[in-house]
């Protein structure tokens, strides 16, 4: 665990959080602040940073991750419709929590190019 780490105490079970989804390796939990309809968050329960820490050891958790994510997508019933997954990184990316997660959002009709 990392010190200080908000979603690594979500994952620890430190925080509380409504979880969607939970294995050995990853957690999905409802966005304290949804930005839609459905908004959740995919963490691995190992601290990686972001996208730029990941080493060739994470690829198959990265697989899991975006298997599992499309599974909850249904279970979330965005499915037909459709969803967006996002990832933000660093400043001009938005990440405000240093901990790798991926937002699945859907519910709603998505604008691009996003603000
Ligand atoms: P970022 O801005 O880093 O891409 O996304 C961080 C997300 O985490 C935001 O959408 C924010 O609402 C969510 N968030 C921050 N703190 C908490 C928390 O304590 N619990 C939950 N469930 N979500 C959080
Ligand atoms: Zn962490």
């Amino acid at each position: 665990m990392e010190n200080n780490c908000i979603f690594c105490k979500i994952a620890a079970k430190e925080i509380p959080s409504n979880v969607v989804y939970e294995d050995d390796k990853m957690i999905v939990f409802h966005d304290i602040s949804p930005a839609a309809p459905v908004h959740v968050l995919a963490i691995p329960k190992k601290h990686i940073d972001s996208v730029l820490a990941l080493t060739a050891e994470d690829e198959s958790l990265m697989g899991h991750m975006m298997r599992v994510m499309a599974n909850v997508a249904a279970d979330l019933g965005v499915d037909e419709k459709g969803f967006r997954i996002v990832t933000n990184t660093k400043e001009d990316g938005g990440q405000t929590v240093n901990h790798l997660h991926f937002h699945l959002i859907g519910g709603r009709s998505m604008q691009w190019p996003p603000g």
